[in-house]
């Protein structure tokens, strides 16, 4: 099980680095900080029967600050902020169409980077340079955030809950350090690790309070929240490219066409006179299938989504499982639901995100938007696989 190719299974626990036995934060008296991502809001009460009404992300933000965390970052701060890197990217490489390799392929899923890289090396070049929402919160968190509350990196201890167990071989990639005194993210928990603590410290779920989640680095968009499930990067990134582009907001479910738990799905879409081909693929055999497809020249695509786990992060390797029951399509559907019902639908309009450029990355694509929210695939090899004993 450990020897998975894109490490998506494991038998990993990591709740020893940051819970100590007596229930504390394990932090050696540090700041303690911690994010979560979008896909965890909508499986984590699935274990204490708590209707969707009642565990609102606000109730998420309360569980994680009785737990003890200084500060508490919703990730839909920086899924808006990868939209806003990514969907630039993209825009730039459609102007500059003859120097690229198509399609372009999201970065945002380490199981897919991997796999990527051992299976199709000659394709890395496709893949965004943009970093995950987790590595880019965790990035900005001891960069900027570090700044403003006056605090040395070396003294954020970083936390992150996913509904993914490939994240934890993610914060630990050598191009994951953005200040040279340790990862971005210290440690990564899932959403079963999370139950798992809760149920241990024996909180009160019925008694929760709402809390906010911390501001600046703590504010998603409706767009973000979609990032959790198969179609919604696609989705949020078409919806600011278009913006982008024309300089106009299209209507925010325009791009309704991707989403949904087909494993193969594809749409064509006119940004500013460009026909722009899209297809967005869950699960690794589609993603090889569409590879094949897209190496023989039987299909093309300017840009392409791919995510690991059948049905997207709603399904991720770290999401509590039911036995016999398939949960992605039903937290999928309260993912579309957050974003129908969010004030803002649209990644540009974040307002912390816009911020957040004025005060120190300056605009997407920026020297310093490279240094902290890029990175470069080519700098890490992947880890031989170990050779089986002949028996
Ligand atoms: Fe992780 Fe699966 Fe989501 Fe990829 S699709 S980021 S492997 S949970």
């Amino acid at each position: 099980i450990t020897h998975c190719p894109v490490a998506a299974l494991s038998g990993r626990d990591d709740k020893r680095p940051v819970f100590s036995q007596n229930g504390m934060l394990n932090t050696r008296r540090k700041t303690t900080v911690v994010q979560v991502a979008p896909a965890v809001r909508t499986a984590w009460a699935e274990a204490f029967r708590l209707s969707r009404k009642f565990a609102s992300p606000e109730r998420l933000a309360g569980a994680l600050r009785l737990m003890g965390f200084d500060y508490v970052f919703d990730t839909t701060y920086a899924a808006d902020l990868t939209i806003m890197e990514e969907g630039s990217e993209f825009l730039e490489r459609l102007k500059h169409k003859e120097d690229y390799q198509w399609p372009m392929f999201t970065s945002c899923c380490p199981g897919w980077i991997r796999f990527l890289k051992s299976q199709y090396p000659d394709m890395v070049d496709c893949l965004s340079t943009a970093k995950s929402p987790q590595q880019m919160q965790g990035a900005i968190i001891k960069n900027y955030f570090a700044d403003k509350i006056h605090e040395d990196p070396e003294n954020i201890f970083s936390v992150s809950i996913m509904p993914c167990i490939a994240k934890k071989a993610e914060c630990a990639l050598p191009t994951m350090d953005s200040t040279g005194t340790g990862p971005d993210v210290d440690v990564v928990l899932n959403t079963r690790e999370f139950v798992d603590y809760m149920k241990s410290l024996n909180i009160d779920v019925y008694g929760l309070p709402e809390d906010r989640f911390d501001s600046p680095c703590g504010e998603g968009t409706g767009a973000a929240v979609i990032f959790g499930t198969t179609g919604g990067v696609m989705e949020a990134a078409l919806r600011s490219c278009y913006y982008l582009a024309t300089g106009e907001n299209p209507d925010p479910d325009a791009f309704h066409s991707v989403r949904g738990m087909d494993g193969w799905k594809e749409a064509s879409i006119d940004i500013a006179g460009t026909e722009v081909k899209v297809a967005v693929v869950s699960g690794l055999g589609n993603a090889r299938k569409l590879i094949e497809a897209i190496r023989r020249g039987e299909v093309f695509y300017h840009f392409v989504e791919v995510m690991a786990c059948p049905g997207g992060c709603v399904g991720g390797g770290g999401q509590p499982i039911h036995e016999g029951k398939e949960m992605a399509e039903i937290r999928s559907k309260n993912l579309y639901f957050l974003d129908s019902h969010n004030e803002r639908r649209f990644s540009h309009e974040n307002p912390e995100v816009l911020k957040t450029y004025e005060e120190y990355l300056e605009k997407p694509l920026s020297r310093m938007s490279h240094k902290l929210l890029h990175t470069d695939h080519h700098a890490w090899d992947m880890p031989l696989a170990p050779k089986l004993k002949k028996r």
